[in-house]
């Protein structure tokens, strides 16, 4: 594990000098969607099977059935071919969420609260889609490094399968930490605020409007108010300041408007 966090680290600081460089939207307003390579997506796939096995999947009817209607009308907007989508609500008060490469998408139940409404919750699994259309886990490894280092983090993860139960539950309860490799979250400020966008344009073409979009981070910006910000949990300490996401979405906001008027 020692290894894995020192190249966490080096990965993190590579990162942040580095952007991606296809437009999130074209000149009609289309979301430039960007295919991970399957090995990619199959490592996601195993991680989440990995992460599903190790953490509590949430059994509460409420959010279940508020995951799964969001998450039918989200899936109608997006266009990625060869994703398998999957949204799964686990048990955990921690207000967090997550993406994996080829389609999945995992909701802590301490979230719900939070998310409160159905466009609440379609800010954040829209936020959470746009990482993966726009496949900025596969950017950041190919750019960080190369595809050999991204390879051997990938294998590293990969062999928590093979683990102790023990290990395995150490594993899932760091996989925020994980994430940060960039197989799961990368969690870059310009990627955040990309995702904000473009998954302000999935809830508007999904039937949501982008105002609730504003009304759940203003809410979020409360929750980590209220909890001082040594306590912030690693989804809302790692994204950018409140002040800042709900500008560019301000900015943003007619765009997103006219794209829901026109549904
Ligand atoms: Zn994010």
């Amino acid at each position: 594990m020692k290894f894995l966090v020192v190249t966490i680290t080096a990965l993190t600081i590579h990162l942040t000098s580095c952007a991606p460089t296809t437009p999130a939207l074209d000149s009609t307003g289309k979301i430039n969607t960007i295919r991970p390579t399957s090995k990619l997506s199959q490592r996601g796939a195993q991680q989440f099977e990995s992460i599903k096995r190790t953490k509590r999947i949430s059994t509460n009817p409420t959010y279940n059935a508020q995951i799964k209607r969001v998450a039918a009308k989200l899936k109608k907007a997006i266009h990625m071919p060869g994703a398998n989508w999957e949204f799964i609500v686990f048990e955990d008060p921690t207000p967090n969420a997550f993406a994996l490469p080829g389609g999945k998408v995992g909701v802590h139940s301490g979230l719900f609260p939070i998310t409160k409404t159905d466009g609440g919750l379609a800010t954040v699994l829209g936020h959470e889609i746009a990482h993966i259309t726009r496949n900025h886990a596969g950017s950041r490894i190919t750019q960080a490094s190369g595809i050999a280092l991204g390879g051997l983090i990938l294998d590293q993860i990969t062999k928590n399968r093979g683990s102790s139960q023990t290990e395995r539950a150490k594993i899932a309860a760091g996989y925020g930490t994980l994430g940060t490799l960039g197989l799961a979250l990368p969690k870059s400020r310009k990627d955040e605020l990309e995702a904000d966008k473009i998954g302000t344009m999935y809830m508007a073409k999904a039937g949501y409007n982008p105002n609730e979009a504003i009304a759940m981070w203003k809410r979020f910006a409360a929750y980590k108010q209220s909890k001082g910000n040594s306590r912030t949990p690693e989804f809302l300490s790692t994204h950018p300041k409140a002040e800042t996401r709900i500008k560019a979405l301000n900015s943003f906001l007619p765009s997103a408007m006219q794209e829901y008027h026109s549904h």
